[in-house]
């Protein structure tokens, strides 16, 4: 299979504590709808169990230069797809 096109390969890390997903992305999550009122994520395709993975992981992010939520990073416009602990990112200018 041809390998999507990136620019970047970001190494996803693991944290126990809690993050915070910023409120201008919950803002874009309930208007696309994959959050509801109460705050909930609802994304199309992920398990309850790899959501709770998904919320403990954070990317430090070659775009924005800061360590950014895995779930926001995971809705991102550049985000491709996620590669053996990596995610494949576009790295266009955000
Ligand atoms: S997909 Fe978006 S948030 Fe994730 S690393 Fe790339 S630019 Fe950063």
């Amino acid at each position: 299979m041809a390998e999507l096109e990136h620019k970047y390969e970001v190494d996803i890390h693991q944290t126990e504590e809690r993050q915070k997903i910023p409120d201008s992305v919950k803002e874009e999550l309930k208007k696309s709808g994959m959050m509801d009122e109460k705050g909930k994520l609802k994304l199309n395709g992920v398990s309850p169990k790899m959501l709770k993975k998904m919320k403990q992981e954070y990317v430090e992010c070659p775009v924005l230069k800061t360590d950014i939520h895995f779930v926001q990073c995971f809705v991102c416009p550049n985000f491709q797809s996620r590669v053996m602990g990596k995610v494949l990112c576009k790295g266009d200018p955000l």
